[in-house]
């Protein structure tokens, strides 16, 4: 490689989500693809063999002649983002940590562990510190994870409203077809009509969302008290998941204060100056009828998370909406924002 950038590699680099991270890291100061991964249908294929390109414009040059590999740890870069399917990602995740891969993952797949950090570096960067305690698993790597991609969209949207000591939420999502993967849902399913069911998705927007917005106490996640009741839609939207959010507080706070919280959320990212963060990461829209996925979801590149419709709610306190891009800031944004994170907290030194 030409530069001095830090070479990584990714783990399903031919899925929905492996192209954003190719699509992501286009330019990017610090990170420079060297190596991609996936399953053997494509490993010994030239990259643009083994994968149609199906974001907006043309398969970016750097990739189409690299060759894929099979996802197996020795010559991929100490950095490797993983986008592989959630049914091979436990092993193949925990065989790159052992081998001394830094592996930053969107799978679900080792998310809960105690040992494991699930980051939102706007709200939860310390909980990194918890990467000390999987050296007593005699890896020479780590693993770090970003949240589900409703998860994220939801905690976002909450971390501002913790000091007012957050008790219930209840939230209805409207997600995107792109969460579901490629080829995902078939074209006479998806058309034209609302599917009230993705497998999965509400326990992991409940108990995820507690560990994020917990504390790391001694080395040990202790999760928000808060109780969170989740419904999860697939809607014929192509990108970004959009949620309506009702929140019961300790004490009901004013709406000043709740629009003061949104305006003035700033986390790590943002003090640190790392390269993806958007100026401000969670943006109050005035309009009545926004934020939309179509008008609204690729502002900030992708990586800022849009609220509005502010009402008071007769069952719990406040109501109001939310959207974020479910493949950038709910998948590779989120994890190229841990890997900066990683990278100035001086990990990859
Ligand atoms: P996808 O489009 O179905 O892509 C799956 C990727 O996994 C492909 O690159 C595939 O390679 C690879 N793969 C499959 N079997 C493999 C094996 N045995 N060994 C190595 N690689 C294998 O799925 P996706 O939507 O990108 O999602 C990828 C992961 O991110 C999933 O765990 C998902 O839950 C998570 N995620 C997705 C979203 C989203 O909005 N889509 C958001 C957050 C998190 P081949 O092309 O060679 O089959």
């Amino acid at each position: 490689m030409s530069s001095n950038k830090i070479e990584v590699g990714i783990l399903g680099a031919t899925g929905m989500v492996g192209q954003q991270f190719i699509n992501f890291l286009q330019d990017h100061p610090w990170f420079e693809i060297a190596w991609l991964g996936a399953s053997d249908r494509s490993a010994g294929k030239k990259y643009r063999e083994a994968t149609y390109w199906r974001l907006d414009g043309v398969m970016p040059a750097n990739v189409a002649d690299l060759m894929v590999n099979e996802c197996k740890p020795g010559n991929a870069p100490k950095l490797v983002f993983s986008a592989m399917d959630a049914s091979v990602a436990t092993e193949i995740e925990r065989a790159f940590a052992e081998a001394g891969h830094f592996v930053v993952s969107n799978s679900r797949n080792h998310r809960m562990e105690p040992d494991v950090p699930l980051l939102v570096p706007e709200i939860n960067a310390g909980h990194l510190k918890v990467l000390d305690r999987q050296a007593a698993r005699g890896w020479k790597g780590r693993i770090i994870t970003n949240p589900n991609c409703s998860t994220v969209v939801l905690t976002m949207a909450l971390a501002p409203l913790k000091p007012f000591g957050i008790r219930k939420v209840m939230v209805t999502t409207m997600q995107a077809l792109s969460g579901a993967g490629h080829p995902g849902h078939p074209a006479y399913d998806a058309n034209a009509n609302v599917i009230p069911f993705i497998r999965n998705e509400e326990p992991k927007m409940e108990s995820e969302t507690q560990k994020i917005l917990g504390e790391l106490i001694d080395g040990n996640f202790v999760p928000h008290p808060m109780k969170v009741s989740a419904s999860c839609n697939r809607v014929p939207v192509l990108d970004g998941h959009t949620e309506t959010i009702a929140v019961e507080f300790d004490e009901k706070p004013s709406r000043e204060a709740i629009l003061s919280a949104f305006r003035s959320f700033r986390g790590v990212p943002q003090e640190r100056n790392l390269p993806s963060a958007p100026p401000c990461p969670v943006i109050y829209m005035e309009e009545e009828d926004r934020p939309q996925p179509r008008r609204d979801v690729n502002r900030f590149h992708g990586m800022a998370v849009f609220v509005g419709r502010l009402r008071e709610c007769p069952v719990l306190h406040w109501k109001f909406l939310a959207l974020g891009h479910n493949t950038v800031r709910g998948a590779a944004g989120a994890a190229v924002l841990n890997a900066e994170l990683l990278r100035a907290e001086g990990w990859l030194d």
